[in-house]
């Protein structure tokens, strides 16, 4: 008897199998593939934070004028792998295109607002859906600022935020030191967001997501996809290192590898790695529960649990480059200075690629020019927070529901 076509989706980070998840519960024959581990790659790694007040993309021009110091300083919040600029070029052109522009920005922005209106409901709902309720804390987030001119700089963004609803509170230095104790006296001003969610194991997030897709009847396959069979319009097959699985339809959420199974279907996604380090400490004199954010130094410091985790910082690269890892020791470094005393001896370091289009809006639906493809990637700094509302955008797409309006910016297309 011939196996029976199902959903293909590729890619079991936390995007692919939130998709996968939430295609299963609409009753959906979903197969999961993955050339790896689920979970083991970028979405291993990051700082945990469900990150609802993110409205404003990177793709703007404040970040644009911060690109001449990105270039000299290696140990700044972005950097630039000096060996891969050659290849970043025509990455780097799209992005100053996308920043520079007021139309551009604001689809971003409009974009993100549903994308964020939606994680919050389709967080909530999967937690109590997976059962993984003991993976997430809500203890709120602290933003903290070093001097007054920094806190001013992210004035733009908290009005967008409360216009859109977003609670936080501005503090003082002091406050902030009560929120999370053992912060050094150099911090001037704190915004606290007391409704902010975090997870104390995101991998333990996608491997308990795949082991419940298991359970529920969904076959994990370990395989390595390298292409697809066709008719027309439509994609019949996907072919792996291995095997040929018939498919009704496909959904692409390989991460920054996406790009490479996108170009075998004839359209564009032009994501670049934007690595980004971890260093695990011994959670030493860690006082608070919620993860802080010294803002000018672009990182986290969020307490989970295996120990005290610092995530953060840029650094643009070509795929399959050598680590940057004193990139990692920076981390340490700013910790000591912003929570003196704070963390013990190293328990581990990581390396991780954010998959980032150069606009900075992920692509998420159909593909173009494709019946029964759907995408699932480029979500940058935010794949964690945008995962579970990229599954059930994906599957009211599916299911022949239009997307809002605004989320045509994030388009699949687009890049043609
Ligand atoms: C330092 C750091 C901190 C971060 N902090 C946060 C945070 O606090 N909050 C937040 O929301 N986000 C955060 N992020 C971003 C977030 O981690 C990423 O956006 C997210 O993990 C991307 O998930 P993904 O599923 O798209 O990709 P991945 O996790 O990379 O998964 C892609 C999967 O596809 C598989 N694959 C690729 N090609 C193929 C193929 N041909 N065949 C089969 N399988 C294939 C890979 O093996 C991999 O398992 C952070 C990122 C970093 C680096």
């Amino acid at each position: 008897m011939s196996e029976q076509a199902s959903v293909i989706v590729i890619g079991a980070g936390i995007v692919g199998t939130a998709i996968a998840r939430t295609l299963q519960r609409e009753g959906r024959a979903v197969t999961l593939i993955d050339s790896g581990e689920p979970g083991r790659a970028t979405s291993f790694g990051n700082a945990g934070f469900i990150a609802i007040d993110h409205v404003l993309p990177l793709a703007r021009p404040s970040t644009l004028r911060r690109v001449p110091q990105m270039l000299m300083d290696r140990d700044g919040p972005l950097t630039l792998h000096p060996a891969s600029l050659p290849s970043l070029v025509p990455w780097m052109a799209r992005f100053a295109l996308a920043a520079y522009s007021q139309a551009e920005v604001k689809k971003g922005v409009d974009s993100f607002g549903v994308l964020t209106a939606e994680a919050n409901i389709a967080w909530k709902a999967e937690i109590q859906a997976s059962g993984l309720g003991e993976l997430f804390k809500t203890r709120g987030a602290l933003y903290v600022y070093e001097s007054e001119a920094s806190f001013a700089a992210g004035e733009e963004e908290r009005a967008l935020q409360k216009a859109k609803g977003t609670v936080f509170e501005i503090v003082d230095g002091k406050r902030a030191r009560e929120l999370a104790p053992g912060l050094s006296e150099r911090i001037v001003r704190g915004v606290h967001y007391s409704h902010g969610m975090h997870t104390i194991d995101p991998y333990r997030v996608v491997a308990t997501l795949a082991e419940r897709f298991v359970a529920d009847g969904g076959p994990l396959l370990r395989s390595r996809v390298r292409g697809f069979g066709r008719d027309g319009r439509r994609v019949t097959s996907v072919e792996t290192t291995d095997r040929s699985l018939p498919a009704e339809a496909v959904v692409i959420a390989a991460g920054r590898a996406s790009g490479e199974l996108t170009r075998l279907l004839g359209f564009n996604a032009p994501l670049v790695a934007e690595r980004g380090y971890h260093v695990m400490l011994a959670p030493d004199n860690v006082r608070f529960d919620l993860p802080v954010s010294p803002a000018e130094r672009g990182f986290f410091i969020t307490p989970m649990a295996e120990g005290l985790r610092l995530a953060g910082t840029v650094e643009l690269a070509a795929p399959h480059q050598p680590p940057s890892w004193h990139r990692a020791d920076l981390l340490v470094r700013h910790l000591k200075d912003v929570f003196p005393g704070v963390g013990g001896g190293e328990l581990s370091r990581w390396i991780g690629e954010r998959p980032t289009l150069p606009d900075f809006r992920p692509a998420i639906g159909r593909a173009p020019r494709l019946a029964n493809v759907y995408c699932g990637y480029g979500h940058q700094h935010v794949g964690l927070t945008l995962a579970t509302a990229t599954g059930r955008l994906i599957a009211r797409q599916m299911a022949g529901e239009e997307l809002p309006e605004p989320l045509r910016a994030c388009d699949p297309g687009r890049f043609g």
